[in-house]
């Protein structure tokens, strides 16, 4: 998964060596050397993420930090401040300025790669639920009601077999939220099916494999959205990426600071509640409104929110989109021949092949009747080129198997596809083009791929 990524950082010299980690594992990055250049940045561009020095001259980090987190256009980008090494007091000053993570100097490539990926997954969930709910509502609606939501009183249960440590992780937290304290993993796993907030779990515990408890919590459809606290040996690095790999959202070394622990608690607690009030706020019908009902891909009305974002980013400089408009040939004939319904489960065939033979990244989509179009990002013209001769082949290669088994239909489809130009392009322009060259396939005599370069 792919993610726009904010540098920041008043050292050139730091700047240009994370640029070069992160460009190298195909990250998308920006940067600023100054706070005031930061904000900006952040409102204009919506990066992913923000990797935030604290020592720079002028606005340092918390401040900018707090800024960020205090404006409704930037306040849900994650931010990864950039401690110095055993920064303690600064892991708790970026707590308290609102910091999603933290690195320390010199930052380790694998540490860095997974608090990441790690980051990139929230954000996508975030991103999607903000989505869906600005769609229907004023955003100023949701920054306000999420401004109050409180990082207090939260209900957690703490798993962990070393009750000493336990009992000083429980009577610390009592001080602000309800802590309950679980010795049996498999009880731990039941009551985070219940209203809680948040599961700590110890990832070196003796009598259970936390991190297999963690994997079984993030696996389970009921409580996938638990936010999990891994307590962890500093020294055992492997278990350390290896919890975040999982999906644990947040680590704290041992041995535990108190202060630290109630300030990630509170950040964890806080960011629980704004993922779920967005998720209540959303109204059933807005999510319809965005996936196609009969093959459960997205439609076109969220295929041009995407398609405009992706083609602003090209035109400045970014990687080249491609897209893909897929016709189904002579489809009209099989709902004649066959009726509707067979039609219909011949769209829902097709949309299964067209999804599985697509990147992760690019966008299927249902552009109305028996159209379809492929977003893909940093996709020049060739690449999409064979792409589309693989989809061709895909669905021409191997009938399909429609009423119930009992007929076989060989169906074949146009394909037009087109990239983005140069600075100067739009999406509308993008699709015409794409459009264009289906019209030409279609002439040319059907089952066929055909480009257009301009
Ligand atoms: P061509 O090769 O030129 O594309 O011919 P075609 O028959 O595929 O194209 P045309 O645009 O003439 O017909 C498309 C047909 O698709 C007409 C319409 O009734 C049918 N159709 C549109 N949406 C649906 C749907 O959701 N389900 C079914 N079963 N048919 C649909
Ligand atoms: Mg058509
Ligand atoms: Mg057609």
């Amino acid at each position: 998964m792919t993610a726009r990524i904010l540098v920041v950082d008043d050292i050139e010299a730091n700047v240009r060596l994370l640029e070069a980690k992160l460009t190298a594992e195909y990250y998308d990055v920006i940067s600023a050397s100054d706070g005031p250049t930061a904000l900006a940045m952040a409102a204009a561009d919506q990066p992913d993420i923000v990797l935030l020095d604290v020592m720079m001259p002028g606005m340092d980090g918390f401040e900018v930090c707090r800024r960020l987190k205090e404006d409704p256009l930037t306040r849900h980008i994650p931010v990864v401040l950039v401690t110095a090494l055993d920064g303690r007091s600064d892991r708790i000053a970026g707590l308290d300025a609102g910091a999603d993570e933290f690195l320390n100097k010199p930052i380790d490539d694998v540490m860095l790669f997974s608090r990441v990926r790690s980051l990139t997954r929230l954000k996508t969930v975030i991103d999607e639920l903000r989505q869906r709910e600005a769609s229907g509502r004023r955003m100023g609606v949701i920054a306000g009601a999420a401004s109050r939501l409180a990082g207090a009183g939260g209900r957690i249960v703490i798993c962990d077999d070393n009750s000493r440590q336990a009992q000083r992780i429980a009577s610390e937290l009592a001080i602000e939220h309800r802590p309950v304290i679980e010795l049996d993993p498999e009880k731990a796993h039941l009551s985070a099916r219940g209203p809680i907030d948040l599961l700590i779990i110890n990832a070196n515990a003796k009598s259970f494999d936390g991190l297999r408890l963690a994997a079984q919590i993030r696996s389970d459809e009921a409580t996938r959205h638990v936010p999990i606290l891994a307590v962890i040996d500093p020294d055992d690095r492997v278990r350390m990426v290896k919890a975040l790999e999982i999906g644990v959202n947040d680590v704290l070394p041992r041995p535990i600071d108190p202060q630290e622990l109630s300030a990630r608690v509170r950040t964890q607690i806080k960011r629980k509640r704004y993922t779920d009030f967005l998720r209540k706020n959303l109204d059933h019908s807005l999510e319809l409104a965005v996936t196609d009902q009969l093959t459960g891909l997205h439609n076109r009305r969220y295929m041009v929110g995407q398609l405009g974002a992706l083609v602003a980013r090209a035109t400045r400089g970014g990687d080249p989109v491609g897209a893909l408009l897929i016709d189904i040939d002579h489809f009209k004939k099989i709902n004649d021949n066959f009726g509707h319904d067979v039609g219909d489960e011949v769209l829902r065939e097709f949309a299964v092949r067209l999804a599985s033979n697509v990147r992760a990244i690019d966008l299927p989509c249902r552009y109305g009747g028996e159209e379809f179009v492929v977003i893909m990002p940093d996709t020049p013209l060739a690449a999409g080129e064979r792409i589309a001769e693989r989809i061709r082949l895909h669905v021409a290669g191997s009938p399909f198997r429609v009423d119930g088994g009992k007929e076989l239909l060989t169906v074949t489809i146009s394909i037009g596809v087109a990239a983005t130009l140069g600075e100067h392009d739009t999406p509308e322009a993008l699709l015409k083009r794409a459009d264009s060259a289906v019209y030409e396939a279609k002439a040319a005599g059907r089952n066929k791929v055909i480009s257009k370069a301009a």
